[in-house]
């Protein structure tokens, strides 16, 4: 489990998470949702160690891990801006971590087939992310952070690139996947159809607060506040 205690982050003066209670359940498809500018990627960054905690407490399987460095928190994130290896093919990008943790050749292989197949990457395995379109590169971007099969994987509004039929297949494997591989899922996005269909849990924030955490059926149904209601566009 993930567990944020109390948590606040400030940037110089500005305080853009506060009174962060939240615990997010092992196995579960977690959705943080809110407007542009509401938290969810600092709340992300936090839980992958890329920003440090202002003040309070992240806990994750029972130990506090303020000072635990990324590198040591067994995450795997797909950043908003995907973040690639500029000077590394699609095939080196996804690779990358695994080699470095010293996987076996053939077991490298079988995974990186595995995620090309899933994102219908085959033919650019040898490209670099600037020969590619921006869809493609949030493929990869997905791709290198699946092959790892870490238990928390950290999604940062990963499929905001991506056409109507791209993004629906994309998180039918998502859905598949973390069945398969029994990772706990963070998922950022501000698209409430895909926090609707993809979350098992919605946390929805607004300017750096927790303002519900439910089931969607609950988060639409019986919304806990105005804010709520009028973000999901609940029924009057
Ligand atoms: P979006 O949907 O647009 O990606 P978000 O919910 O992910 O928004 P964050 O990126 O978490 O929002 O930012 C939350 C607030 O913190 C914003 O007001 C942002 O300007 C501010 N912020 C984020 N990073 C920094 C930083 N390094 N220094 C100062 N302020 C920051
Ligand atoms: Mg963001």
């Amino acid at each position: 489990d993930i567990i944020f205690k109390n948590v606040e982050k400030t940037f110089g003066k500005t305080k853009v998470i506060e009174h962060l209670d939240l615990h997010i359940r092992e196995g579960e498809r977690l959705i943080l949702l809110g407007p542009s500018g509401c938290g969810k990627s600092t709340t992300l960054r936090m839980i992958a160690g890329l920003e440090t905690i202002s003040s309070g407490e992240l806990v994750m399987e029972g130990k506090c891990v303020n000072d635990v460095p990324a590198g040591k928190r067994g995450v795997s994130m797909v950043f908003q801006n995907y973040a690639l290896y500029p000077h590394m093919t699609v095939r080196d990008n996804i690779c990358y971590a695994l080699k470095a943790h010293k996987e076996e050749k053939e077991e490298i292989e079988k995974r990186l087939q595995m995620v090309l197949k899933i994102f219908g990457l085959e033919t650019y395995v040898n490209r670099k992310p600037k020969e590619l379109s921006g869809g493609q590169r949030q493929r990869v971007a997905l791709a290198r952070a699946l092959v790892k099969r870490s238990p928390y994987l950290l999604l940062d509004e990963p499929l905001s690139n991506l056409d109507a039929q791209l993004r629906l297949q994309a998180r039918k494997e998502l859905v598949k996947v973390h069945q398969y591989y029994h990772q706990t899922f963070i998922y950022v996005t501000h698209d409430q159809v895909e926090a609707m269909t993809l979350g098992n849990r919605i946390a929805l924030m607004r300017e750096g607060k927790l303002m519900m955490l439910d089931t969607p059926y609950n988060v639409y149904h019986r919304p806990a506040n105005v804010f709520t209601a009028k973000f999901i566009g609940s029924p009057a």
